[in-house]
């Protein structure tokens, strides 16, 4: 058993540390405040084939394997939770989705122009009812004609402000669950879309998160990804790759947290010495350091099975469970080691704090990830 990285992946997390650093991490805190999608940076991060990093090559991408791609997500997130989630949506939910389940011609049409950032794409499953219970789905997709009409509405689509694809997923079979479901691409110039802005966000701020409105929205048979019925299925292939990314968004968060509190117990002094020096901060920093090691090799284990299997539903789901958890902890120790120099609105931890929560809920919640991995075992013994 090794446990080292390939000289191409060191050098790949190396270039993608070095954007973060000088391009990235000085945004960030801006990013926050305006609540504003930064386009600029996603086209940077594009020119950098951070849009399509497992891609191939011929397609437009990157052409990378998974353990390059989560270190890539975890360099940005220690930088810019936001944009790490822009990029994992793109990647994960969209263009790989389209590479593994599209037709040539979805192919086509879609796949070069996601992978090289000309188009951004987004992941519209959860609904008002339909969160923890995705196969709930109340949007439908009836045939009318060469094609389909879509009615419903989703809720939280990020990237939605700037999206120029949606992947939508809609009741064919209304009243069955997840057998009935069937996914859409469905570019957002479509007559009968409307975006609204979704509640003002805690944080993964400028992540463009959108409600969106399908009002007899009619697609073409060619629009349907996939087979009729196959979309729940497709969207839990996604979310193989996309807890993956999650674990990695949550770890780089994690990390910078831990590299805030670290430099604040070398600087700051109480009753004339560092705080460093004092073993209760020692432990918090022990135990922060060994959590996000262990969250870092159930990453690369999820990553790994990523690469070499059809579907790594467990790994993924003990990646992201483990790695958010381990990183809300971090943060949280981070902020007690800063105290007040912590607690305020605008510094870095204070964010790092906001933004780590969402890990625990979006492409499913903790618990849900418990649920999978629990029926796993239960079905394995
Ligand atoms: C910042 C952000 C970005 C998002 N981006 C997207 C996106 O791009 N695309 C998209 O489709 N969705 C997106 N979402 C939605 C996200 O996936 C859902 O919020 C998430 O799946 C949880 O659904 P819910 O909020 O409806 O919670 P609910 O389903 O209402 O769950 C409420 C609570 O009950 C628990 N619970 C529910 N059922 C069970 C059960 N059977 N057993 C045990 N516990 C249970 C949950 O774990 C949770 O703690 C985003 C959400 C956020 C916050």
């Amino acid at each position: 058993m090794r446990l080292e990285l390939t000289a191409d992946q060191e050098a790949f997390r190396e270039a993608v540390r070095r954007f973060a650093d000088q391009d990235v991490r000085p945004r960030a805190a801006q990013i926050d405040a305006d609540d504003r999608f930064p386009r600029d940076l996603v086209r940077e991060a594009a020119a950098r084939g951070l849009m399509g990093i497992t891609i191939p090559v011929e397609a437009g991408g990157a052409g990378r394997d998974y353990v390059s791609y989560a270190l890539a997500i975890e360099a940005i997130a220690a930088a810019s939770a936001t944009l790490a989630v822009i990029l994992a949506v793109n990647n994960s939910l969209v263009a790989e989705v389209i590479a593994r389940f599209g037709t040539a011609a979805q192919r086509t049409t879609w796949l070069r122009r996601l992978a090289t950032g000309q188009a951004v794409g987004a992941f519209a499953l959860s609904e008002a009812d339909a969160g923890t219970d995705a196969a709930n789905q109340h949007t439908t997709a009836t045939p009318d004609g060469a094609g389909y009409r879509l009615s419903g509405r989703k809720v939280w689509v990020a990237n939605g402000e700037v999206a120029d694809l949606l992947l939508v997923f809609a009741a064919t079979e209304p009243g069955i669950g997840g057998r009935g479901v069937s996914a859409f691409l469905v570019p957002t110039d479509t007559a009968g879309l409307r975006a609204e802005k979704t509640a003002d966000s805690l944080g993964v701020r400028g992540l463009g998160c959108r409600d969106i409105d399908l009002d007899d929205v009619w697609v073409g048979a060619e629009a349907m990804l996939g087979a009729a019925g196959k979309g729940f299925q497709i969207a839990m292939w996604a979310l193989d790759g996309g807890r993956v990314a999650i674990a990695a968004q949550a770890l780089g968060i994690g990390q910078a947290a831990f590299e805030e509190a670290l430099a604040h117990t070398k600087r700051r002094q109480t009753f004339g010495r560092p705080i460093g020096r004092y073993q209760a901060v020692q432990w918090m920093l022990a135990d922060m350091a060994t959590e996000l090691e262990a969250a870092r090799m159930l990453m690369y284990r999820g990553a790994c099975a990523k690469d070499t299997q059809d579907r790594s539903t467990v790994e993924a789901a003990m990646a992201k469970l483990y790695a958010s958890e381990a990183a809300h902890r971090a943060a949280d120790k981070a902020m007690q080691i800063l105290a007040s120099a912590g607690y305020h609105r605008g510094s870095t931890v204070e964010r790092l704090v906001r933004d780590v929560r969402a890990t625990e809920i979006y492409q499913g919640t903790s618990e849900v990830q418990r649920m999978v991995i629990a029926a796993a075992i239960l079905a394995e013994r």
